[in-house]
């Protein structure tokens, strides 16, 4: 049941896996992987089509099925999501893609998938997020406004994903992304695992990966 050797310890997302056509691993899935299995902190140098989104998708959904365990409830009459699982993203299609992915990578896992971008209805991610959230999908922008709601909180973070890093900083999302790993940081201090996929690694993504990474695995492929 495994994905090459690379054995995720869920039979539903081995079989997503499979379902998906994935046969082998892409070199960032083969290195990536075993990394993110294993709890470490991650920085990886990869392009767009290289697989990253399987590559961090994957170690996420099954340590959460493994884990304290998925769908959580929301606490009684709080319309406050607590995900467990961040993935942030630069574009609104870049953020609808990585969840059309994920939803079929969670698929029967009971992992719950939600994106919440910019330029759309918020009201409709409003009433998704209340039905509750394992992993949510989001743009830097749209989710400091869910924060200011009050209708999103980070405090229960295990998990967090920065995808296309060095284009989020183009785009003017470091104070924004800044603001969002602070509210994570706040107490109580959860274990966080952190990954930051860039397809560069200028000082400023170097100085990201220092200030939000813990004693990370540098991969370039
Ligand atoms: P990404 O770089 O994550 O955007 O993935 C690029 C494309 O490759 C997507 O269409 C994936 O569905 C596909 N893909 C990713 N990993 C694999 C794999 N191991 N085998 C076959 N296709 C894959």
């Amino acid at each position: 049941g495994a994905f090459c050797d690379i054995d995720l310890g869920c039979s539903s997302l081995n079989g997503n896996v499979r379902r998906c056509g994935y046969v082998k691993p892409t070199p960032v899935q083969r290195y990536a992987m075993p990394v993110l299995m294993a709890g470490r902190d991650l920085m990886a140098c990869a392009q767009t089509g290289s697989g990253k989104t399987a590559a961090f998708c994957f170690p996420i959904i099954a340590r959460i099925v493994n884990g304290p365990g998925p769908g959580r409830p929301r606490r009684g009459g709080s319309r406050t999501a607590c995900p467990s699982a961040l993935i942030l993203s630069p574009t609104r299609e870049l953020s609808a893609q990585i969840h059309e992915e994920a939803k079929k990578f969670a698929f029967q896992t009971g992992v719950k998938v939600v994106v919440a971008y910019g330029g759309a209805s918020i009201h409709l991610q409003l009433r998704e997020l209340e039905r509750g959230v394992d992993i949510l999908v989001a743009t830097p922008g749209r989710l400091v406004d869910l924060i200011e709601r009050a209708r999103i909180s980070l405090h229960l973070i295990n998990f967090l994903a920065l995808d296309e890093a060095d284009r989020m900083l183009d785009m003017g999302f470091e104070p924004q992304i800044r603001k969002i790993v602070q509210q994570m940081d706040m107490p109580p201090p959860g274990i966080r695992q952190t990954m930051l996929f860039s397809a560069t690694f200028p000082t400023e993504i170097q100085r990201m990966a220092s200030d939000f990474l813990s004693n990370y695995i540098f991969l370039a492929v």
